[in-house]
């Protein structure tokens, strides 16, 4: 049970070292989380000392993902103790709501449990902390841009010119409050084909569009990588092995760590 709501201090402040990502999307089904906890994993790889938020408060899917499904954090005294896999310390609004209810919370409870995950979970010393947002421009991103407004931003989008339109918007909604975007992942990109050609089941440029949109003079924003469709990838998420650990060698995989090393 999260506790009732008092002031204390809040990790990962603006004097904090550790460097803030939140990873956003327009819409559902990009593979936000996916990367998000891919890019975790692959992270700690490098001997980085990583956590993860997972904030997606109506499609939690990182504990799913990381193989920590119906795990519970430790509760000692009034700190939370987020559970570790793969070498990330991970917290999920899914550890503290029962299995298949829906979570109908409505903007200041959602506000409250951000603000304790920030304050009552402890991390320690991380040098990266990786936050999966919902998509869209709703109350959490609104929130979480309120408490941590020196976070860096990753839009991820497909190659769907539709996706990368609504992709924009909430990178917009990000650099309202104050945040950087860092940078477009597009996902879903092309699928390799066995006689060379390359399948492109979402069409291309929509990582492209997205970045060149997001754009300012002052801060002009790119495409950090382009991730490939990839069978490894989705059955990494299903069995909850990511395919950065399960099958480094796939091409999806190997744009990961690329990826992570941009960061
Ligand atoms: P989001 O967090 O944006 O809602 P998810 O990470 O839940 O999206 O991904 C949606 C679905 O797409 C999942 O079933 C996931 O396994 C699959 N998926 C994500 N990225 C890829 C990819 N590059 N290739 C194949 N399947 C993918």
């Amino acid at each position: 049970k999260l506790r009732k709501g008092r002031p204390k201090t809040m990790q990962f402040g603006p004097d904090s070292l550790t460097q803030i990502v939140a990873v956003t999307s327009g819409k559902g089904g990009v593979g936000k989380s996916t990367l998000t906890a891919n890019l975790a994993v692959s992270l700690a790889q490098s001997g980085l000392r990583v956590g993860v938020i997972d904030a997606d408060v109506f499609g939690f899917s990182i504990p799913g993902l990381l193989g920590l499904h119906g795990t519970k954090p430790t509760q000692v005294g009034e700190m939370i103790l987020p559970p570790i896999a793969y070498d990330v310390k991970v917290i999920s609004i899914g550890m503290f709501v029962e299995e298949n209810t829906a979570v109908s919370w409505r903007g200041p409870m959602l506000h409250r449990t951000i603000q304790q995950f920030l304050t009552d979970v402890f991390f320690g010393d991380l040098d990266v902390l990786l936050l999966d947002l919902p998509p869209g421009t709703g109350d959490v991103a609104i929130s979480l841009g309120q408490l941590l407004p020196h976070s860096d931003v990753v839009v991820v989008t497909t190659p769907q010119s539709a996706a990368a339109d609504v992709a924009e918007r909430s990178g917009l909604v990000a650099r309202q409050t104050g945040q950087r975007v860092i940078g477009v992942i597009e996902n879903m990109a092309g699928l390799p084909q066995a006689d060379g050609s390359v399948l492109e089941l979402f069409g291309s440029g929509g990582g492209v569009d997205a970045a060149a949109k997001l754009s300012t003079p002052e801060e002009p924003v790119s495409v950090l990588a382009s991730i490939p469709l990839s069978i490894a990838l989705r059955e990494g998420g299903d069995v909850g092995v990511p395919v950065v650990i399960a099958a480094p060698a796939d091409p999806a995989a190997q744009a990961i760590h690329a990826l992570a090393v941009t960061l």
